[in-house]
């Protein structure tokens, strides 16, 4: 990506040796999320020239001097987020709010390319649109070699994102209701999460047809289609007798949807805010509900992971056939058909695009 709002180009580049802690990873399999997209039209910016892409999968290629824990020919899930080991939310447990996390990886500081001479970034610490890349060795999660890489890449960003905010953030417990606003990519696995946790009610809400449709697939109770009705609360305040829903999770990123999955909750429900809003955009809540309902706003970065945790147990359930993988793939592209991808995303008729490489 050489500016925002351009074509993606496919070109040469030359990748850099790997630092002592640092992999060569040959990517086989990587979906296009809508993140990618966010970079690329300046809602998240990040400076370019830049290598996009977060949601992958590969093979190890070369390990640098002081990585202990992959060899070359092992299979990971690439993690957005790298992770030092030894700052305050390492210690204690929260390893997706480390320090040289995601802040890290937002910041275009980080080189894993260049040409002609000139450094080029990748996203995230990543940068997964390329047929090699640099990663930092906490980014690399392995798994096992049985596993389809066009598939276990998902678990890299929608997967978790989606899933982990059920289990990990907020902790939905067998027969509690639940509403999703919003059932792309991540909704989609929110809604999957909250059936592995047991929800009574899956409400899907969303303005697309076709995406609930899918919710059901993916185990929704109940689907709302919102489309023209700018009360979206009501609609799912009156599916549960007036009461509102335990939690309502936002996967837009809109300040308008964040403010009625916080009308949707109950008295002491929480709305967790997965969607990520553009830079500088604020959210209008009732505030007296906050303390006179007891009703809680929270946000889940990437599922609250601790990836090298979650991703062998989210694979384990998708042996199993319990996690969804397969039926979130609309279209597998080669890398040459990046800008299809992009523009399938964009106008919505797409679950996930994967790029398939190997
Ligand atoms: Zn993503
Ligand atoms: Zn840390």
């Amino acid at each position: 990506m050489y500016d925002y709002n351009v074509p993606l180009t496919i070109e040469e580049v030359t990748v850099r040796p790997p630092a002592d802690n640092q992999v060569v990873v040959r990517i086989a399999a990587t979906g296009i999320c809508h993140t990618d997209v966010s970079v690329l039209r300046a809602a998240l910016p990040y400076p370019p020239p830049v290598v996009i892409g977060h949601e992958g999968a590969g093979v190890v290629e070369e390990v640098g001097r002081n990585v202990k824990h992959l060899r070359p020919g092992d299979h990971v899930v690439l993690s957005s987020i790298a992770t030092c080991g030894h700052c305050l939310y390492c210690r204690s447990g929260h390893l997706h709010l480390c320090e040289s996390g995601i802040q890290t990886a937002l910041a275009g500081e980080q080189i894993a390319f260049e040409k002609n001479g000139s450094p080029i970034a990748h996203f995230c610490g990543l940068g997964t649109f390329t047929t090699r890349t640099l990663v930092d060795a906490s980014q690399a999660i392995s798994i096992a070699k049985d596993i389809p890489l066009d598939r276990a890449c998902l678990i890299a960003c929608s997967v978790i994102t989606g899933v982990g905010a059920v289990i990990n953030t907020a902790r939905v417990c067998p027969g509690e209701t639940v509403a999703v606003f919003g059932c792309g990519g991540i909704g989609l696995n929110v809604i999957q999460g909250a059936a592995l946790c047991g929800a009574a009610r899956i409400i899907a809400v969303d303005v697309v047809a076709k995406k609930l449709e899918a919710a059901k697939i993916f185990g929704a109770t109940d689907t709302l289609n919102v489309a023209g009705i700018s009360e979206s609360s009501d609609e799912v305040r009156a599916l549960t007798s007036g009461i509102g829903v335990d939690y309502a999770f936002e996967a837009i990123g809109s300040p308008e949807v964040i403010r009625q999955a916080f009308l949707s909750v109950r008295r002491g429900g929480k709305a967790v805010v997965v969607g990520v809003a553009g830079f500088g955009v604020d959210v209008a809540l009732p505030a007296c509900l906050l303390s006179l309902e007891e009703r809680s706003l929270v946000g889940s970065l990437y599922g609250s992971a601790n990836m090298a945790r979650d991703v062998p147990r989210l694979l384990a359930l998708y042996q199993q056939g319990r996690l969804k993988l397969d039926e979130l793939i609309t279209e597998r592209l080669t890398l040459d058909q990046i800008n299809v991808g992009f523009e399938s995303m964009e106008k919505g008729r797409t679950l996930r695009s994967v790029i398939v490489l190997d």
